[in-house]
Parts: C-alpha cells; structure tokens; sequence
C-alpha cells in the first residue's frame, strides 16, 4: 500500500462528497468520483478537477456494468451517493430503494469484486426515528419514519453485512443533520438551512415549523468530512458510529442568528422534537471530535449566502402543497 492509495468516492459531487473529495486531493490521494448527477453538481468539485488528481464519472449507482471497472485499483470506498429527502421518498419509493438499497449493494458488489479494503457507508441518523433518548447512541431503536430512512438504513445493514462476510473492513457512520456551504439548493423541498438563507436574501419570513422549540443535532461539514476520514484511517471495523455536533440547537436560535422575521407553519408528521448523538463511541474509538460551533458555522453559512441566490424561494403555502403527501400519507399513522 502507497502511503496515499487511490479512493472512490460515490456521491462525490453533492454536498459532503465534495467536500469530502477537496480533502482527500489536499491530503494527495488520486480519487475516483462517481455521481449521477441526480442531487449532485459537477460545479462542486471545480476546485478539485483542476489539481488533475481527481477524475470525475457521471455515473449510476444503479447501473453495476456502468461503475464496475471503476473500483479497480481502488483501496478505499467512501459510499455517500444517496437520494435524500423525505417527501419525494414518501411520493416514489421505488426510485429510492433501487438508488439506496439496490444501488449499495451494486457498489459492495463491485468494491467485493475489486478486493478493496476499506469501506465507510454513510449512514443517517433519521434511522432513530422519535428516539427515546438523548443524547441517542447507536444501540438506541431503529424507527424509520418514511422510505428515505428506511433504505438508508437497509444501505447500512447491506454494507456491514458485506463487510463481515467478505473481509472488507467496513464502518458505518451515522449523520446528523449536516450543513455547510454546497448545501443542496435542488427544487425540492429540504433542509431547514437552504429554506431559511433563500428566504432570507429575498426578506422574506422564515418558515418555522411549530413552536420552533424543536432542537436539531446540527453538524458542520469539516467535521464530518474530519469524522469520515479519522474512521477510514482507524482499524474500526463491523461498528456503527454516530457523527454529531455535540450539542443540539432549537430552529428559533437558529432565526435568531440568522436574524430576521418568522411566520409558523404546521409541525410535520413523524418529525422527532430533537435529534442529539450520542458521540461518545466516535470519541473512543476514531478519536474524534466536532471543532466548530453552532455560532461560527451559522456565519460561515451566512458568508456564503449568496450562493442561496438562485435557490427555490418556500413560504407557508408553497410548503403546505409541497408536503400534501407527508401530511396525507403519515398523518394518521405517525403523528404523535
Ligand atoms: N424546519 C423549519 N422550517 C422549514 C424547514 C425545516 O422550521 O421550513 C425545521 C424542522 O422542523 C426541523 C429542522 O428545521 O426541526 C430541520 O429540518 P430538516 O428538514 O432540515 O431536517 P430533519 O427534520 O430531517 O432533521
């Protein structure tokens, strides 16, 4: 093994898989990306494809025959491709399942083929549901609350499964509620950050779901991408571990730092009141800890807000029809 062997990461235009990617150039690994394109912007990774250390596939994980010969030679997987969203997951299950579940084992299939060794599977912390308690560690209950955590959590259990059986050392890290510049600004309906920094550069009200009491467990980029790759250098393997923030932080300080005025909108079915990871078996275990602060990420949030510029602009209503489907499929069964 060279002291910096050459990676794959799936997902590597989106969001963390940029970031991710950007990293590894830095740290001299020659990486492989595939994506799709789906969620993901070949813009992400300008930064990157100008070093000449990174080579860029459009590629689906869906389509083994199409991301096969890409695993050779590869020492290192890092499995972030995944459609995200809960509403389109809830309106087209299928597509989520082939992606998430079908299209894991298509990337454990080829990794398997290719004798790779190490294997990091990005996992979500939506896998927790309503947890019980908090701060949740991973041995809490798994409740997924619709089909995008449900598949995600199926990626998990494929990955760790395929590690055990076939000897390539795998690890399991769950997210919490990541956010950064490159968040995802596509036409759907999604993270809280993207939403409040649209509304906000067209001073408009933020949208707060509820009485915005409810806490979010949320997690600066670097430190994730630092969590990612302290895991793969660590010699943990067959564990799940969560990566969170270390605190957990309510949607009306988030307004508050963001400043500017709000409007309420109904609270989501199945919507937990708090997510907090429990971080301590990461702490042990990879030796890892979150550097930056929920006050610092927010203003780095807003000193790239201009990159919000051209995303889609929500308000009550515009939300109340984009998640009919949330409300009319789990509102009976989940709200509690
Ligand atoms: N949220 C909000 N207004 C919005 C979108 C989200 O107040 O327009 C809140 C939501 O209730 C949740 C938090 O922001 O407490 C994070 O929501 P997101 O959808 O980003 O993540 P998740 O609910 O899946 O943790």
């Amino acid at each position: 093994m060279t002291q910096t062997p050459r990676v794959l990461v799936t997902g590597g235009a989106g969001f963390i898989g940029s970031h991710l990617v950007d990293r590894l150039v830095a740290d001299g690994h020659e990486v492989v990306v595939i994506d799709s394109l789906a969620v993901g912007r070949e813009k992400n990774l300008t930064q990157s494809l100008r070093t000449g250390k990174c080579s860029f596939h459009r590629a689906d994980i869906r389509d083994r025959e199409a991301i096969a010969s890409l695993f050779e030679g590869v020492h290192t997987v890092y499995h972030l491709a995944a459609l995200a969203d809960i509403v389109p997951s809830i309106e087209k299950p299928e597509e989520y399942f082939t992606s998430n579940v079908d299209g894991t084992f298509n990337v454990v299939e080829a990794a398997r083929a290719s004798r790779v060794k190490r294997l990091v599977y990005a996992a979500s912390s939506s896998c927790y549901g309503i947890p019980e308690k908090y701060p949740t560690p991973e041995d809490a209950p798994i409740r997924p609350q619709y089909p995008y955590a449900l598949t995600k959590y199926l990626g998990e259990r494929i990955a760790l499964h395929w590690g055990s059986v076939y000897a390539i050392s795998t690890v399991s890290l769950r997210f919490f509620n990541v956010y950064g510049p490159r968040a995802r600004t596509s036409g759907t309906y999604g993270a809280v950050f993207g939403v409040f920094l649209a509304q906000k550069l067209a001073g408009k009200n933020f949208t707060v779901v509820g009485d915005g009491n409810q806490t979010r467990d949320f997690t600066f980029v670097t430190d994730i991408v630092e969590g990612i790759l302290s895991a793969a250098k660590s010699d943990v393997r067959d564990e799940i571990l969560n990566l969170g923030s270390g605190g957990t932080y309510s949607i009306n300080e988030l307004c508050q730092l963001l400043g500017g005025t709000i409007e309420h909108i109904p609270k989501r079915p199945g919507e937990p009141d708090c997510t907090f990871a429990d971080t301590t078996k990461a702490q042990r275990l990879i030796g890892w800890k979150p550097q930056t602060s929920f006050q610092r990420g927010v203003q780095i949030m807003l000193e790239h807000i201009e990159d919000w510029r051209d995303a889609p602009l929500w308000d009550a209503q515009t939300i109340a029809s984009a998640t009919k489907s949330w409300f009319d499929r789990l509102g009976e069964s989940a709200t509690v």
